[in-house]
């Protein structure tokens, strides 16, 4: 495959050859006989994204659940709509909502579901992914679903309907459909994504091979590096599609685990050749991260391998940033959030702590390596979005959340064209690289303007399109913003 005219992430305008999934050669090229063509008339040739935090199982079955929170649903009457829309269909089955938040309707119960979906199991999921409320018939079938697990696995059950961490009794359930992972996958691509770091804690091995499977029949197409529990390994014979990546720590600061055994767990990680990611949302979950990967390291005679990881860094107070960045740590953030919850932030939390909040350009400045993630379906999936608001840092209001924060286009792009090993470095587009590619239909200097998946023409992961709206008329009415054409 030949791409002409195309304006070459670091390089400038030229034409690249793709043969056997690599990139072969970069410059001024003539087609071989029978070579498919692709005229970019231009448009930047940018690396495949990468997501570098999302959950694509949850995300998979998103697309085929009822919106519960904002922005779709912001208040009760919605809910109710919506609920009730849903269970009017056919079907007798699960009922699934997802991205539910308090400022819809409050801390909802069993009562309050059994009074809109009384005959059909129920269960809501919370935006954070941790909480599940259900009625009574979902109640019944999971309390059947725990009784089926060995005895220290069982999470407990409050009679409210509302349930904490019960996901490993979800996969219990007997009608557990299949999500459309094929669906999520196309979507996915369709944004430019070629490759995406799977952050689920719950990944062991069976998990792993799901994925395997997965990628051979064709219905996930991007490569995926998973993280997950300690447990995960890898099969002997890894596909260069599908790796194992960090070991990943859930912190609740309401239940943190004892310091000493996340540190043993930490060089445990690290002797298998795994970084450690750490999800930490509030200032004390990153103060404990940090102490117990503090405690680790001086316990190893040599830093691991690859950085360990914190995930989101919700909170960062300026004292924390020379502690994140002496530990080497890299910190993969969601932009996104700000975009579409920065409203909540804004009215719920200290102002003192606003500038504190998912930071970038400060971290930047204290040369923490930074990266991208969307944490899908817990945010949008589309990381143009995240790009868009790491620029303009607005909340969905318009009102701004850490203006100092703001990235310019290129670095907020730069969070999502790393590798799953070295996430917040872009990966070249150079001669013997994998062919993961993503094509715009217009010139950099003019998508950098408003950054939007709108843009996406073709992606190519090991040299094969996953996505191709090459012969797609530009767009209806297609008036740029700048007058450029
Ligand atoms: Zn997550």
């Amino acid at each position: 495959m030949l791409i002409r005219n195309a304006e070459i992430y670091a390089h400038g305008i030229g034409d690249l050859r793709i043969r056997r999934g690599h990139i072969e050669q970069i410059g001024s090229l003539t087609p071989a006989d029978g070579e498919r063509v692709i005229d970019a008339a231009g448009g930047a040739l940018l690396p495949g994204l990468h997501d570098h935090h999302i959950h694509l199982m949850s995300y998979a079955a998103s697309l085929s659940s009822v919106l519960c929170g904002p922005p779709a649903v912001a208040d009760e009457p919605s809910l109710l709509r919506a609920l009730s829309d849903a269970a009017s269909g056919s079907g007798e089955g699960w009922l699934r909502g997802v991205g539910y938040h308090e400022s819809v309707a409050g801390d909802i119960d069993r009562a309050w579901l059994d009074s809109l979906v009384p005959h059909r199991p129920l269960r809501i999921q919370h935006r954070s992914g941790r909480l599940w409320v259900v009625n009574s018939p979902g109640l019944d079938q999971i309390s059947a679903a725990v009784g089926k697990l060995p005895e220290h696995e069982r999470p407990g059950l409050a009679s409210n309907g509302r349930l904490f961490d019960i996901d490993t009794a979800l996969h219990q359930l007997p009608d557990a459909t299949a999500p459309p992972v094929d669906q999520a996958s196309r979507r996915l691509a369709s944004y430019g994504v070629t490759g995406i770091t799977d952050m689920t804690p719950s990944n062991d091995s069976s998990a792993f091979e799901y994925f395997a499977r997965l990628q051979g029949s064709g219905s996930l197409l991007q490569r995926v590096c998973m993280a997950g529990s300690l447990e995960l390994k890898a099969p002997d014979r890894q596909s260069a599609h599908l790796t194992v990546g960090a070991t990943k720590v859930h912190l609740h600061q309401a239940h943190l685990p004892d310091l000493d055994a996340l540190i043993t767990d930490i060089g445990s990680s690290h002797r298998r050749g795994r970084p450690l990611a750490v999800h930490c949302v509030t200032e004390l979950e990153l103060v404990f991260a940090l102490a117990a990967l503090n405690g680790a390291r001086d316990l190893e005679a040599t830093a691991p391998a690859t950085a360990d990881r914190i995930e989101h860094a919700s909170v960062t107070p300026p004292a924390l940033l020379s502690q994140i960045q002496e530990l080497g740590l890299t910190v993969v953030t969601q932009p996104n959030f700000v975009a579409e919850r920065g409203d909540t932030y804004l009215d719920d939390l200290p102002a003192p702590e606003h500038p504190w909040l998912y930071r970038c350009a400060s971290l930047l400045d204290a040369r923490i390596p930074l990266a991208g993630g969307t944490d899908a379906p817990f945010g949008g999936a589309d990381p143009w979005h995240a790009m868009d608001a790491a620029t303009s840092r607005r909340a969905p209001s318009g009102r701004v959340l850490g203006g100092d924060e703001r990235l310019t286009p290129e670095q907020a792009l730069a969070l999502f064209l790393g590798s799953a090993d070295s996430p917040a470095t872009p990966r070249p587009i150079a001669a013997r690289a994998v062919a993961d590619l993503c094509l715009l239909r217009r010139p950099w200097q003019q998508v950098r303007g408003e950054l939007s998946s709108r843009w996406v023409r073709a992606v190519i992961r090991d040299g094969e399109l996953i996505y191709d709206a090459i012969d797609e008329a530009p767009f209806e009415g297609d008036v740029s913003r700048d007058g450029v054409s």
